[in-house]
């Protein structure tokens, strides 16, 4: 019998686009879809410029940014490509999160296919859906939960809670005929949900797997200031004490966590969070799911929806018509709110006429390259309003030592570095190393 293997169909020396496929005998199940954040995808699609709706598996593979394979596309997203429709070769596939990195590729997938996913992450879909982000297609959603493994074939996968900069993410233990993979998903260990990044390191090591399938985010040379979330909010507090001024935050739009730093920080010093439409739309949909203390619409206290002036408004935007605050009322009173404000809203600061040196807190990586567009285009923006810009961010992925800290207790027989850039990293670890090479199947070892 030829032994199970694991194939990367991206997610190779690059940061996002995981799709992770494991195979045994006559099974196969796909982990993540997602495309790339950087380099590859932005280096011909950008902002405006994206694959055409009509044809968008076409648009991709002009520039290999998706695998060839047939039997995982759907019909209606293969029109106009030089790959024939095939049914399925694929049982199921499973997201480990409900990042665009691991999640954005779905609408394309054979809408036969299941997809397994968590009630959260299937929420969060829902709510990025909704809220005009994406379209993540119809599928035969399958719902996973922690401690109730799903069969398929002769696969078993079971999830497990981790941490990371999105609530509701996975990691996996996959159990094929010929011993257990494991794959961390997208994962830290020093956000307010690292017991479950320790739960899951030692349910993996307990199974001494044949292979650990990491992320390696920040393995590598990374110079960028290393925050916790607490680091976070004593950074806020201490600027939002110190000012009477508007304070203005950039966070990523599904970090929860650091939603609920921000609002924590404002209702400490007497402050109210003031949120987008958007984000108010993602934290009322979640509520449900989330725990106690994350702030919610119309029901935390200090917590406000900003009105941004519009021709037509949503009707998932119009349920936050009641007691949204206008750019006027945040002008009049700038020292009693922290506002939620995203780079793409930016135009806002030209109504809101912060008083120069108002403090502007950047709560999202540093860029990674020196050229950023958007960093420049980010900094003419604070420059002209002359803010005071903060860097205050906690990174979704462990650091570099502890990556090998959890490949040490795990101690797989052979390690498998995924997103990331510097696969070279892990070779300090105790297991050995399997590079993974864009579509060649690595057998589990025995
Ligand atoms: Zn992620």
């Amino acid at each position: 019998m030829r032994p199970p293997t694991v194939t990367f169909l991206g997610g190779v020396e690059e940061i996002g686009g995981n799709k992770v496929v494991i195979e045994d005998g006559p099974d196969r199940i796909l982990f993540d879809f997602g495309p790339s954040f950087s380099p590859r995808f932005e280096e011909f699609y950008l902002n405006f410029l994206q694959p055409r709706s009509t044809s968008p598996v076409k648009d991709l593979l002009e520039f290999g940014l998706l695998p060839r394979v047939p039997g995982l596309y759907a019909e209606e997203a293969l029109h106009g490509a030089d790959l024939d429709y095939e049914p399925p070769t694929f049982q199921a596939v499973f997201v480990s999160h409900a990042h665009y990195d691991h999640a954005g590729h779905l609408g394309l997938l054979d809408p036969t296919i299941p997809v397994h996913v968590g009630d959260g992450t299937r929420t969060l879909l829902e709510a990025i859906e909704t809220s005009g982000g994406r379209g993540y297609g119809e599928h035969p959603y399958k719902t996973l939960a922690p401690g109730r493994p799903v069969r398929v074939g002769h696969l078993e996968v079971e999830a497990f809670p981790v941490d990371h900069s999105i609530p509701f993410a996975f990691g996996y233990l996959i159990r094929t005929r010929e011993g257990t993979i494991a794959y961390t998903g997208d994962f830290r260990a020093h956000g307010p949900r690292a017991a479950d990044t320790h739960a899951f390191v030692d349910a993996a090591s307990a199974e001494a797997p044949a292979l650990l399938v990491t992320e390696g985010t920040r393995a590598g040379p990374d110079p960028r200031r290393n925050f916790s979330e607490k680091g976070v909010r004593e950074g806020v507090d201490s600027l939002l004490l110190s000012s009477d001024r508007l304070a203005i935050a950039s966070c990523y739009p599904r970090d929860i966590d650091r939603l609920t730093t921000l609002y924590e920080a404002a209702r400490a010093a007497d402050r109210e969070l003031v949120v987008s439409a958007k984000t108010a739309h993602l934290l009322a949909t979640a509520a449900p799911l989330l725990p106690k203390g994350t702030p919610v619409p119309g029901r935390s206290e200090g917590l406000r929806v900003y009105r941004r002036p519009k021709k037509t408004y949503y009707k998932w935007e119009r349920v936050f018509e009641d007691g949204a605050i206008e750019a006027g009322t945040l002008r009049r009173h700038p020292g009693r709110y922290l506002m939620e404000l995203g780079l793409p809203h930016f135009a806002e600061l030209i109504d809101l006429r912060p008083e120069r040196g108002s403090p502007y807190i950047h709560s999202m990586s540093e860029p990674f390259s020196e050229d950023d567009l958007d960093d420049a285009v980010l900094h003419n923006w604070v420059d002209h309003f002359g803010l005071s810009f903060h860097q205050f961010h906690a990174s979704g992925h462990c650091s570099g030592s502890e990556l090998l800290t959890v490949a040490d207790r795990v101690a797989p027989k052979a390690l498998v570095p995924v997103h990331t850039e510097h696969p070279e990293a892990f070779a300090k670890a105790q297991s050995p190393v399997r590079p993974p090479v864009l579509g060649e199947p690595i057998p589990l070892p025995p």
